[in-house]
């Protein structure tokens, strides 16, 4: 594999950004610490400076189900962009996503659009605190809900990758007010409500896991959560900024039967363009400004062109059998993955909800943050290498999640699944 132009690439980078990124996992510590600089993406593919070509399943960290530069939405773009970028004012475009959203989420009455997943999440836990008058939020060890101050501690993603158990800078006070929990534990929920759930503003989860790589909820854990969040005079915050139109038209509280208060989504309703949004029902959304006094507000919020988009993607995803696709593809995809593991003898272990997907090389059931930390992470490091050697580009870090997409093709994913037997065995050696 050619390196030089991405090589070149990198010193100049890290001259003028902070580690050459402007976002941590991408500059490839996890695995060597040499990323690759993109050039152009079609399709499932994307292309390097070097003209390396990948089949991707990182999809831009989620949002691409209908893969890279798909040409409706490539069109939809363009075509707004021609009638400008940004007014600052309202547009029907915001009204449409909005109205597809309500009616695709079943928590979500009234929903508010932001520019980021992070910035979504924030806003959530303000309204949440605004309307208990408590302090204290509850969260899951490995969980990751953007980089709000509440929210770094014990964080997953990036976090973990990178190895940052706490991160400097964040309010002593604040973090004090952030309580974490092992995901999956419901006697250490039941434990916490018991003791302090009269001070809980929220309680915020992942409904699947999917920022320590995927973990799904056991039986019973959301509505345990449900439960003691409802007792306890709490909201039930579901950030389901991956999860959302990812495992169903409607999320993860439609897969699971389970409404929250809050709904906080990102990634794939901004069809690939910066966009986060929380809602839930108009009594809850009526605290935020201009109804009520919780102040939130965005200067490129609803942003023209990212509505565009995302209006495209939730019509694509509305089609029949869009789901059942994705969920074809994503098990063929792990089911060979996992025979390979099996027939060369590496310890693996697979998590799938629909089209999102992990492998950890681990002995341990996959149930929390600490059985995911016993992965054997130079291995990964070596699988993952070996794999970008055969084109296929996965998230370089064992802690994140791969995603399939609608479009990646039969032949694709027979040709993955061949490369990771090479790469096994070159992990292996
Ligand atoms: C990506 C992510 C966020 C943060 O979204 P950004 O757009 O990166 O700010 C929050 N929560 C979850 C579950 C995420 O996966």
């Amino acid at each position: 594999m050619k390196k030089e132009n991405s090589s070149k690439l990198f010193p100049r980078a890290k001259e003028v950004m902070p580690g050459g990124v402007n976002s941590p996992v991408r500059a490839f510590n996890a695995v060597g610490g040499e990323p690759l600089f993109i050039k152009s993406a079609r399709g499932s593919k994307i292309i390097d400076v070097d003209g390396n070509e990948f089949i991707d399943y990182v999809a831009s960290w989620g949002p691409l189900i209908f893969g890279h530069a798909h040409p409706s939405i490539v069109e939809a773009i363009i075509r707004q962009a021609e009638l400008g970028t940004s007014y600052g004012a309202s547009t029907e475009l915001e009204i449409e996503l909005a109205e597809k959203v309500v009616n695709a989420v079943p928590s979500i009455d009234v929903v508010r659009m932001v520019n980021s997943g992070t910035e979504a999440v924030m806003s959530a836990l303000r309204l949440a605190r605004g309307i208990t008058g408590r302090d204290k939020i509850v969260k899951f060890e490995g969980c990751y809900h953007g980089h709000g101050d509440s929210l770094l501690v014990k964080a997953g993603s990036g976090l973990v990758s990178l190895g940052i158990p706490e991160c400097p800078g964040i309010v002593s006070s604040l973090a004090e007010k952030t309580l974490n929990l092992p995901f999956n534990d419901i006697e250490a929920v039941r434990d916490l409500f018991q003791r302090e759930g009269n001070e809980v503003a929220a309680l915020i989860v992942e409904p699947i896991a999917g920022n320590m790589g995927v973990i799904p909820p056991k039986p019973g854990f959301l509505e345990a959560l449900r439960e003691e969040t409802k007792k306890a005079g709490a909201l039930l915050i579901f950030d389901e900024v991956i999860t959302g139109f990812r495992v169903s038209l409607g999320g993860a509280q439609k897969l699971f039967g389970i409404t929250p208060d809050i709904t906080c989504m990102g990634k794939i309703i901004g069809g690939g363009l910066p966009v986060g949004a929380y809602g839930g029902s108009k009594e809850v959304m009526d605290h935020i400004s201009p109804v009520g006094s919780v102040y939130q507000a965005g200067t490129l919020s609803g942003n023209p062109l990212a509505m565009a988009a995302g209006n495209v993607v939730l019509d694509l995803l509305s089609e029949p059998g869009v789901y059942d696709l994705l969920e074809d593809k994503s098990r063929k995809l792990c089911e060979g993955l996992e025979k390979n593991t099996r027939e060369l003898g590496v310890p693996a272990k697979f998590t799938r909800v629909g089209s999102m997907f992990s492998m950890f090389f681990t002995d341990e059931p996959i149930e929390n943050f600490q059985s995911v930390k016993t992965s054997d992470t130079e291995f990964f490091k070596r699988y993952f290498n070996g794999l970008l050697e055969e084109g296929i580009y996965i998230a370089p870090s064992q802690f994140e999640a791969g995603f399939m997409s609608a479009i990646h093709s039969d032949k694709e994913i027979d040709q993955t699944i061949d490369a990771s037997i090479k790469a096994l065995k070159a992990a292996d050696s």
